[in-house]
């Protein structure tokens, strides 16, 4: 139950809710786009609404096949298990989604081990860093076999030419490698690149369609065709086979469609209300991480009261002492501007 759910009788529907981009809800066209589409048992490999989403993600990011899943957790879970063998071990960045926010599932449910590398405040981590925690081929270590990268970190786009040279150097060393890109669209956009430029050197790439491309769930791993088949056992084994998946497939494309050329405006939101609270003395932002949807800032000692007050605004965000506000479909200019002169005013007290 949402930790709302006692303050939000409407389920936040009139409000400003900057807590994720998870938050946004099926345009009516979106609804539309799910009558128009042809279904079947995907399962049985029969939905063509789901087989043509696979192969155009797999055609976009150069890959040889690509597995429809429900969620991003579970597309990089299915990716790891199907990388690694109980009692081998995947390198993952400290900050990163799948060490931080997946519940280990890899170690819980896979026996697969899990090292988390230190990350640096742009999210990035360290060729030497990696390289320093591949292990010797010793009975008292883990096998190490993958190594995780994502893009974009906590917003961040990371450079490619440093994801690129350590993908080729551990690849080298007979490592694979897999990219958590559940906001990869954001980082493509805001570099002007293709995905399947920034994928290139990955062996498997997760993308998320429930983040700010607005599909109301749904993720897509790539990679190799034999690693795929595997994964669709592993995705069965987890309860992940869908029926009629088609209906969420259909959200999906219409979002690759109509919602991925929309996310440069997200960017540029972001920027605009960032750049109008770092005015304001009392709050400190970081604007160098401001980079394609996301904030986060530093209310002072008052977040309690700060996010209390936003509420009575009809604004929803954390109240943590770093909080966290992102940008999505459903915050419009007026929007912005709106939880600006909030912000003010709540400073001004
Ligand atoms: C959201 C997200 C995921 C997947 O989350 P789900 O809620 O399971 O879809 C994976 N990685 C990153 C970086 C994410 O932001």
């Amino acid at each position: 139950m949402s930790q709302y759910a006692d303050i939000m009788p409407d389920s936040g529907a009139k409000f400003i809710d900057f807590r994720s981009d998870t938050v946004t809800r099926p345009s009516n066209e979106m609804k539309q786009a799910i009558l128009d589409c042809d279904l079947g048992d995907d399962v049985y490999g029969e939905d063509t609404t789901v087989n043509a989403l696979e192969e155009k993600i797999s055609c976009m990011l150069n890959k040889e096949a690509a597995l429809f899943l429900p969620s991003g957790t579970m597309s990089n879970l299915v990716s790891m298990l199907s990388h690694c063998k109980r009692g081998e071990e995947v390198l993952v960045g400290d900050q990163y989604h799948i060490f931080d926010a997946e519940a280990r599932g890899a170690s819980v449910l896979g026996g697969v081990a899990l090292h988390p590398v230190k990350t640096d405040k742009f999210g990035a981590v360290k060729s030497e860093d990696i390289l320093a925690a591949v292990k010797p081929d010793d009975s008292h270590y883990p096998i190490t076999k993958l190594v995780c990268l994502e893009n974009t970190v906590s917003g961040c786009v990371q450079n490619q030419t440093d994801m690129d040279e350590i993908a080729i150097t551990v690849k080298n060393m007979g490592l694979n490698v897999h990219l958590d890109g559940a906001r990869l669209f954001n980082a493509a956009i805001a570099q002007n690149a293709k995905v399947g430029d920034l994928a290139k050197n990955f062996d498997t790439v997760s993308i998320c369609f429930s983040k700010g491309i607005g599909a109301p769930a749904g993720s897509v791993m790539a990679g190799p065709k034999d690693l795929v088949d595997y994964a669709r056992r592993q995705r069965k084994l987890l309860g992940g086979g869908m029926r009629q998946a088609g209906v969420l497939a259909a959200c999906c494309h219409y979002g690759l469609e109509h919602n991925v050329p929309l996310l440069k405006h997200d960017h540029k939101k972001a920027r605009y209300l960032a750049e109008a609270l770092s005015v304001i003395a009392d709050l400190s932002i970081d604007l160098d991480l401001v980079q394609t949807n996301m904030l986060f800032i530093n209310p002072g000692e008052d977040a309690a009261s700060l996010s209390a007050f936003l509420y009575e605004h009809k604004i929803l965000i954390g109240s943590a002492d770093t909080v966290r506000m992102v940008i999505h479909l459903d915050i419009s200019e007026s929007d912005i501007e709106k939880t600006i002169d909030a912000f003010r005013e709540f400073y001004r007290n």
